[in-house]
């Protein structure tokens, strides 16, 4: 089945080019798209399913570069017990007390949601960081399903670490070389200073024999170089280097925030990518990004913090004024830097037939040559009117058409409620109308 959009302005996502055609858009991983000048040359034109596009812009859809599903549902909840004084308090009050609570049902729940939220903002793949310690065998294959069923594509891996001893490490590792025999998808590591040296060797281990890559947090907080250079004896990327984690191009490490000279050094002149999530660290209170000396390779993600990839390129824009060399076109280039970490290292999911369609009403003159300011300035996740993931429509003005809406978010808003009680000894309150009720 294909589709067919009529009279579009369509927004080459590379050239910037402003094209007025009629595009054909084939159904599939493999389906591609193409221009038509004139409606009656398209061959079977009755068949498709056409879509008017008069007045609106037709672009490539999004990709989110680090993601978190665990968080979906924490959005409301309650203060932690304890008032986190720094980012590991804010780790092990927070995120460790939320995670371990997890069960498979609330992880569906989440990845319902964060698909959902991904694909009415405009993104068609994920790049997700998985953790459920207390329920990790099979959390990958939920993920997968609740992805699909809404029709995003994915790259996921479960978050290795020995923060909650020797069997859930296990655990991770087995999950990962599981789930990467039948999926393509990442070897995931915490960050280097919740994983011991054994771990490590087995999860570099693991991303040889799948010909995978790792996802890890890296230097997101000072603490984790401090302890880095405590423990081994050396920075994080020294030691993540010698474990030969820089050498895959599908290694992606997320933040890289504390780095010195010679680290940024190796990364440069390493494979590795970087994802920059600036409204996170600003959140954590970690610092500031700047990709100077970082080499090429940046792109960015939302961290769980939300689903907005446009709100992410837009901060990273402004933040970066104080604190990273970046100007409209390169906050634009690592927006669509995603891509080209995609298609180099073959995954699918990500072709030409993932497209958005925007509807976008400007006061102002808009075109090739100042598409930039509107980017940064005028575009938002409001103006996605229909996203087509592998060329079919899974958001139709502005409404998913793969699962029911309402259905999911009663679904999930039970399942939120449910995980808040579970964590009750953990939170001071937990959502307004529970704190009421609590018996
Ligand atoms: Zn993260």
């Amino acid at each position: 089945m294909a589709l067919l959009l009529t009279n579009a302005t369509f927004i080459h996502w590379e050239t910037l080019e402003f094209i007025n055609t009629n595009i054909v858009v084939d159904e599939g991983l493999k389906g591609g798209i193409n221009f038509h000048q004139n409606l009656f040359d398209i061959p079977n034109r009755k068949n498709l399913t056409t879509i008017d596009c008069t007045g609106k812009y037709v672009t490539k859809s999004f990709a989110v570069g680090h993601h978190h599903v665990y968080s979906a549902l924490a959005r409301g909840m309650g203060a932690p017990a304890k008032n986190p004084e720094n980012f590991v308090e804010i780790l092990q009050y927070v995120w460790w007390a939320l995670d371990k609570s997890l069960d498979r049902e609330m992880i569906e729940a989440s990845a319902l949601a964060t698909a959902m939220a991904c694909a009415k903002a405009g993104s068609t793949f994920i790049i997700d960081h998985h953790a459920s310690p207390n329920s990790i065998t099979g959390s990958l294959e939920i993920i997968a399903k609740a992805f699909d069923k809404v029709g995003v594509s994915h790259l996921l891996c479960y978050e290795i670490t020995d923060r909650d001893g020797e069997e859930k490490a296990l655990l991770g590792l087995e999950e990962t070389d599981e789930y990467l025999k039948h999926n393509q998808g990442l070897v995931g590591l915490h960050a280097s200073f919740t994983v011991g040296d054994e771990t490590m060797k087995k999860a570099a281990d693991l991303m040889r024999k799948h010909n995978s890559g790792v996802h890890i947090h890296v230097a997101e907080d000072k603490e984790d170089e401090q302890s880095c250079l405590e423990t081994h004896y050396k920075w994080v990327v020294d030691r993540l280097n010698e474990f030969g984690l820089l050498d895959s191009p599908k290694s992606i490490f997320a933040h890289c925030l504390h780095l010195d000279d010679y680290e940024k050094h190796q990364l440069r002149n390493s494979k590795t990518w970087v994802v920059e999530n600036i409204e996170s660290n600003l959140n954590n209170n970690v610092g500031y990004f700047n990709g100077k000396d970082l080499g090429e390779r940046i792109f960015l993600g939302t961290d769980g913090m939300h689903s907005d990839m446009i709100r992410s390129a837009q901060a990273a824009f402004f933040v970066g004024q104080g604190h990273d060399n970046i100007d409209f076109a390169l906050a634009y280039k690592r927006f669509r830097n995603v891509h080209y970490y995609l298609a180099q290292n073959g995954f699918s999911g990500d072709g030409e037939n993932n497209l958005v369609v925007l509807d976008y009403d400007t006061p102002t003159d808009f075109n090739a040559g100042n598409f930039l300011g509107h980017f940064i300035f005028g575009l938002g996740a409001n103006h996605v009117q229909h996203v087509i993931s592998n060329g079919k429509m899974i958001v139709k003005n502005r409404e998913l058409q793969t699962v029911n809406e309402d259905e999911v978010l009663e679904f999930t808003r039970e399942q939120s409620l449910r995980l808040w009680r579970k964590m009750k000894g953990s939170l001071i309150g937990i959502g307004s109308f529970v704190v009421i009720c609590w018996p």
